[in-house]
């Protein structure tokens, strides 16, 4: 394995011994497609899950510009376990800012110390992108409580989390028109792993993010209180649409993946002795200069200082996950054949900045939402 912890000293604030492990594990879980129950034992023992909860209830209480870097950093090692990350400080930041006084108060200090971890199962099959046509379903009971069924795809750290925050529809018969990511008549619902009914499968042969545990979740009737929703019935949209306008995204999975690639490609240049070579110089400056931009971009989606916080949120998506795609595949071509091996990191990280584009909101739905705006 090329070291992308050892020798180039990257990832500064991770500790180097939890570094140094998940690093290894990326390569490991890469090669297997199993996650990693030791990697996911240190992320959870680490602090780094509280980064998104409130000091109050235990969390570090950091805001996007915090998310973004942990999340930033855990991908320059272990891609994988940085989107795991991201779903579960995005799930905390939502029961943070959407969650009732008891769901806050019972959820976020297991959230904060790592005890529990969270996933979004929103995705299924024939939803589409924009989650539109969700077919699973919550249905209310006689007696006050919610039946949800239904199956979901993609969901990273299924059968790992221990709470799974669930999109279903709630009303078919809602009014209005779909909003650009989301529908009318959806509601959101907190469902915990152990809750009966809800069961996870890992049979999703992913090429890349191989040790995120991305899988199915089967709700087979499982049976949920009124008090589980998170935020208001049928108006899940809105919620949705609040994301972005918190800062934090996926593009920091990009940023760091595209850092990694380059600290690679520099420690094999300089090793090699190609790095004299002017045009491989200028080659590896110019790709030097376009992950600064990434990185730039994402630190000022953190910090939600442009004028418009949540449009720059999805251009930072958007801009870190196309070229850290372009990056990790130009410097393949840079390492040459001692790149084209199974053993060199920078096929990985190819398959796995691939990932970020896809997920949700995938970049063409990013695109759409930017656009409306102009139209309105
Ligand atoms: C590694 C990984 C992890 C994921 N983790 C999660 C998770 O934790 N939870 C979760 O809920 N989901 C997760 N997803 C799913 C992800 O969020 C996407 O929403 C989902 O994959 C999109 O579904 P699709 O590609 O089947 O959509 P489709 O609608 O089939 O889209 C296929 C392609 O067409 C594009 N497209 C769709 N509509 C349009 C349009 N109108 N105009 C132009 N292009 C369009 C899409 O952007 C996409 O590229 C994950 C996906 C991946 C790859």
């Amino acid at each position: 394995m090329l070291g992308i912890v050892g020798d180039t000293g990257v990832s500064p604030g991770l500790p180097p011994e939890l570094a140094a492990e998940l690093c290894a594990s990326a390569a490991r879980t890469h090669r297997t497609g199993v996650p990693d129950p030791e990697a996911l034992a240190a992320l959870r023992g680490s602090g780094l899950l509280g980064t998104a909860v409130p000091a109050r209830y235990g969390g570090t209480g950091g805001g996007a510009p915090e998310v973004n870097e942990v999340v930033r950093r855990l991908a320059m090692v272990n891609p994988s376990l940085a989107i795991v990350a991201f779903q579960h400080f995005a799930v905390s930041a939502r029961i943070a800012e959407w969650g009732s006084p008891r769901q806050r108060r019972e959820l976020l200090p297991a959230l904060a110390d790592g005890s529990r971890l969270a996933a979004s199962a929103w995705s299924e099959p024939g939803a589409g992108a924009a989650k539109h046509h969700i077919t699973s379903t919550g249905e209310r009971r006689r007696d006050g409580r919610w039946t949800l069924t239904g199956a979901k795809s993609f969901t990273t750290a299924a059968s790992i989390a221990d709470l799974y925050l669930v999109l279903v529809r709630t009303d078919d018969a809602a009014h209005g028109d779909p909003s650009l990511y989301g529908s009318p008549g959806q509601s959101f619902f907190l469902v915990p792993g152990d809750c009966p009914g809800l069961s996870a499968d890992l049979s999703l042969d992913l090429v890349g993010m191989r040790g995120s545990a991305t899988g199915f979740v089967s709700l087979d009737g499982c049976v949920v209180a009124d008090e589980d929703r998170l935020g208001p019935e049928g108006r899940a949209a809105d919620i949705i649409a609040a994301v972005r306008e918190y800062g934090a995204t996926l593009g920091a999975v990009a940023a760091g993946i595209a850092r990694a690639a380059l600290d690679l490609a520099l420690e094999h240049v300089v090793r090699r002795g190609t790095v004299a070579a002017l045009p491989v110089r200028h080659r590896l400056t110019d790709t030097a200069t376009r992950v600064e931009a990434v990185e730039a971009m994402i630190e000022r989606s953190g910090a939600r200082s442009s004028p418009d916080p949540g449009l720059t949120t999805l251009h930072s998506k958007m801009f870190a996950s196309t070229t850290a795609e372009q990056v990790c595949l130009e410097l393949a071509h840079l390492l040459g054949s001692a790149g084209y091996t199974t053993a060199s990191d920078i096929n990985r990280l190819v398959l796995d900045a691939r990932a970020v584009a896809l997920m949700g909101p995938t970049n063409e739905l990013c695109r759409d939402i930017v656009a409306a705006g102009w139209a309105r």
